[in-house]
């Protein structure tokens, strides 16, 4: 067993960082309150692998060294370990009911696997044993591994060789017998603060001549010339204020960071990809693929918990029984199960690679993460609708605890029987936090744009529809040569 308990994990990200906050170099990120719940949620993966309850859909058994793992270190060996990697993030949402962050480099590693497979039988190269032997040694420490695509691309009209900016698009500048250097940016990157390690990849499909930017590797989140800015989220200050129960969810978060990459040298043996444009594309695809199926498990969980909460609040209004309410909740769970639909669905109809390891079917990965960017915006509405203004024209909770305002405030706030206007409070708030607050980046507008904006899925829809095959149905009937 080589499963790190959450303590360790903790312990083995406490390392010096070049990390930027509110303009400012934080030094002990671990202790930031603004940073801590997004640990908090971290650790929480950590905890449930050693839960013998969770151990099944938490673990698996690694092709690479035989040992039990963690799931999110694992390579998908069936489509029965699709269907599980589905159901463990929404498990993890529904303990966090936020952006758990270690499914990015899980995707990455997955995707990896057999693309750097298929350009070794292409190119006779060796970037499948470099990174099967990279990733043994991550599933041997157990590491948090981030994942890194999205550039900051400049003028989006323009090519990643024609930007004004050469380093709009992350490019080797330094190409060695012992490895490359590396220039450039990745953008709004989930968990790389709380990684040990992450994997960068290209952003697009790249084209003759634009080989500098077919990189892709393996790097050490504190490497030197790595900086990293940490993203403000909505209401994040309410962190570093006294009030708990204003921020809503107060134990966990999620973590997007700026990372820059000034001049990092990368060792060879790190490298699995270095201007084979040819299968560029084909790595963005497989890797956006894997995360689209992912969001048929993570928004889930976290769409159940908001649905929890809007009951609640339901109830706290004595309106749980109201028609069109029950209606309202019916919809909310009718729109996540469609989405977990479409993850299962998608694991289901997976198939194996050349390289042995399971795929999502990629069809169905898009229908799911299309549906992602509309569905969880509807339930939010849906949660706001029951749950009142309140949440937010709310007083804060340092009203709630003066002894001059609190006892009016708690006497107003009271609504049913046996019921405590503080829970009532808790409940709205967390309903605030997940519809306009810190966890609405996880919850909306990462629905909305992680793993690929939604014309990103349009694009790969139309190119995987069959439409020759849906014409000929029609013309076989109709007898149309
Ligand atoms: Fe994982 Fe979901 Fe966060 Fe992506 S958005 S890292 S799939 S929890
Ligand atoms: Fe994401």
């Amino acid at each position: 067993m080589v499963l790190k308990t959450p303590e360790e994990y903790l312990e083995s990200i406490k390392r010096p960082v070049n990390l930027y906050l509110f303009g400012e170099k934080i030094q002990d990120f671990w202790n930031h309150p603004i940073i801590k719940p997004s640990i908090n949620t971290v650790k929480k993966i950590y905890e449930l692998a050693q839960d013998p309850n969770y151990q099944e859909i938490m673990t698996a058994r690694s092709h690479l060294t035989g040992e039990i793992i963690n799931r999110f270190t694992h390579i998908h060996q069936s489509t029965e370990d699709l269907i599980k990697k589905v159901n463990m993030l929404r498990l993890l949402g529904q303990h966090t009911a936020c952006c758990f962050q270690r499914c990015v480099g899980f995707d990455a590693a997955n995707a990896l696997y057999s693309v750097t497979f298929e350009m070794d039988k292409k190119f006779g190269t060796d970037y499948h044993e470099r990174f099967k032997k990279y990733w043994s040694e991550v599933q041997a420490q157990d590491l948090m591994v981030g994942g890194a695509m999205t550039d900051p691309k400049g003028d989006r009209s323009k090519r990643p060789i024609e930007q004004p900016n050469p380093d709009a698009y992350l490019h080797v500048v330094e190409d060695s017998e012992d490895g490359i250097v590396v220039r450039g940016a990745k953008i709004h990157q989930t968990g790389f603060l709380n990684s040990h390690r992450a994997i960068i990849m290209p952003t697009l499909a790249l084209r003759p001549g634009e080989e500098k930017y077919a990189v892709s590797f393996g790097v050490d989140t504190n490497e030197k010339g790595i900086i990293m800015i940490y993203g403000r989220q909505s209401c994040d200050t309410r962190k570093l204020e006294k009030n708990p129960l204003d921020i809503g969810n107060y134990k966990y978060g999620g973590q997007e960071i700026f990372v820059i990459f000034d001049d990092v040298f990368v060792p060879k043996e790190h490298v699995f990809m270095n201007g084979e444009i040819e299968f560029s594309g084909e790595l963005v695809n497989r890797f956006a693929g894997f995360h689209r199926q992912s969001y048929g498990g993570c928004k889930v969980g976290v769409g159940d918990v908001l649905i929890g909460a809007t009951a609640l609040a339901a109830e706290f209004n004595g309106v749980q029984n109201a028609s069109h309410v029950r209606d309202k909740l019916i919809e909310m769970t009718h729109l996540n199960e469609t989405l977990f639909s479409c993850g299962i669905a998608c694991s289901s109809l997976g198939f194996p690679r050349q390289a042995g390891n399971y795929e999502m079917n990629m069809l169905l990965a898009n229908v799911c993460k299309q549906n992602v960017t509309r569905f969880p915006y509807e339930i939010a509405r849906l949660a706001e609708d029951i749950a009142g203004g309140l949440i937010c024209t709310m007083p804060s909770e340092a009203d709630l605890r003066s002894n001059e305002i609190g006892p009016l405030l708690e006497k107003y706030l009271s609504t049913c029987e046996n019921l405590s206007p503080e829970d009532r409070y808790k409940i709205l708030r967390f309903i605030e936090n997940l519809t306009m607050g810190v966890a609405s980046v996880s919850y909306r507008t990462e629905s909305m744009h992680g793993a690929g904006s939604p014309q990103a899925q349009r694009i790969m829809i139309y190119r995987e529809s069959k439409l020759g095959e849906k014409k000929q149905f029609a013309k076989d009937i109709l007898d149309i040569d």
